[in-house]
């Protein structure tokens, strides 16, 4: 993508932030809609209320379940985020992935899911989808769109991608995974939790995308939630109807303290991207660590691919130690931090750390591979990043 391109989306980004999800009722002329908490709506007739209920798609508020002012001005901001067309709240990431699944496929087809997933979207797959009778290959993700083609069967109606894919950060040719797609009328579900904003979802083919709330766009590590983005209405309605049938539900509390964080996102992914540059560029020197799994670094694996289809990058990447790093010394690196906790979960202010090895499927186990650590850079001060990093390593 061109260099102006970019500058322009990062403008835009900051601009949209502060007018997205506004007020629209203006009864009181609060900047932002209130808190609307309830179960019941009450109407003067028998017309007005059958009206708001047969409006399952539209935005009459007819009870709690359903939906109200908070969460709309949420998926008007995620939409805007994510360049789609309509978007739906849920419960969190994880349901998000699940309900875009679920919308999408029946008993008898076939699905394709990168194998860099996420860890409970593979359980789901093979556990939930697997009972119902929805056929799952996984994939390698930095498969290229051509040798994927040789995958897709008469009855394959999706293909999940996920990139960089959850703790190993393999990047994926979307764009060219999109068009194989197309060609076998199957939609392309996207989970773009790592990718929010920098990666455009709709502009490279993806038909829903789906967004952890509860990491960037939240952005202070109090709320669970989740979004599936759409690019038709079409889409909209499959989703939508999952979602009620389902009783898919959100806290209008938790989505007005995700919109409160999201009007900083701009400045927070901008600052993030460059002080993980930083903490990573330090790493990629040191002499215990192999590689940095970042595709923004420069001769990183998935940086060429990386450059061409994102504007920017998390602040969350893996660390690969040097043979004789044993998984014991990761571990004891990760207790020996002080900045860096260790925890769940990324995209709030504060710096984390997990160790990756023996916890994800494909890594080979413990005693055959590498070590492996995942590190989030929150907002603290690089360099003290680096000062706790450097006190760690010199400890194990
Ligand atoms: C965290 C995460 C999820 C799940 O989000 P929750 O809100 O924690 O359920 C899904 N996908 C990715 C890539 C994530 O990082």
């Amino acid at each position: 993508m061109a260099d102006h391109d970019d500058a322009r989306r990062k403008r835009g980004l900051l601009t949209t932030l502060t007018r997205a999800g506004r007020s629209t009722e203006n009864t009181a002329r609060y900047v932002n809609p209130p808190v609307y908490r309830g179960s019941t709506v009450l109407f003067d007739t028998v017309e007005d209320r059958q009206r708001a209920v047969s409006s399952r798609y539209g935005r009459a508020v007819s009870y709690g379940v359903n939906g109200g002012a908070n969460h709309h001005a949420l998926e008007d901001a995620v939409a805007a985020i994510e360049g789609g067309d309509r978007c739906q709240i849920v419960s969190s990431g994880a349901a998000a992935c699940s309900v875009a699944l679920l919308s999408v496929l029946r008993s008898g087809e076939h699905v394709l899911v990168t194998d860099g997933v996420y860890g409970p979207t593979r359980q789901f797959c093979k556990s939930v989808l697997g009972n119902l009778g929805v056929e799952v290959t996984f994939y390698p993700p930095t498969i290229s769109a051509s040798e994927l083609a040789l995958a897709f069967r008469p009855t394959t109606r999706a293909v999940f991608c996920e990139s960089p894919s959850s703790h190993t950060f393999e990047v994926q040719d979307v764009p060219g995974i999109a068009g194989v797609a197309r060609q076998h009328g199957a939609v392309v579900i996207l989970d773009n939790t790592w990718g929010v904003h920098h990666f455009q979802p709709f502009e490279h083919g993806v038909d829903i995308s789906v967004q952890a709330l509860t990491k960037y766009l939240s952005g202070h590590s109090d709320v669970c939630l989740g979004s599936v983005t759409v690019a038709s209405p079409q889409l909209f309605e499959q989703v939508r109807d999952m979602v009620l049938a389902l009783g898919q539900y959100a806290s209008p509390d938790d989505c007005w303290l995700a919109l409160r964080g999201a009007r900083t996102l701009g400045l927070r992914l901008a600052h993030q991207h460059s002080a993980a540059i930083q903490v990573a560029e330090w790493l990629a020197a040191h002499p215990a660590v192999a590689q940095v799994l970042f595709p923004a670094l420069s001769g990183a694996p998935g940086h060429d691919i990386w450059r061409r289809d994102f504007s920017g990058a998390a602040s969350l990447f893996g660390v690969e130690f040097i043979d004789g790093f044993t998984i014991g010394k990761s571990h004891a690196l990760l207790e020996a931090l002080r900045l860096f906790r260790i925890g769940a979960s990324w995209g709030g202010f504060e710096s984390l750390a997990l160790p990756t090895t023996g916890y994800i499927e494909r890594l080979p186990a413990p005693d055959v591979g590498r070590s492996r650590v995942r590190l989030y850079v929150g907002l603290e001060a690089p360099e003290d990043l680096i000062a706790d990093l450097k006190q760690a390593l010199d400890a194990c």
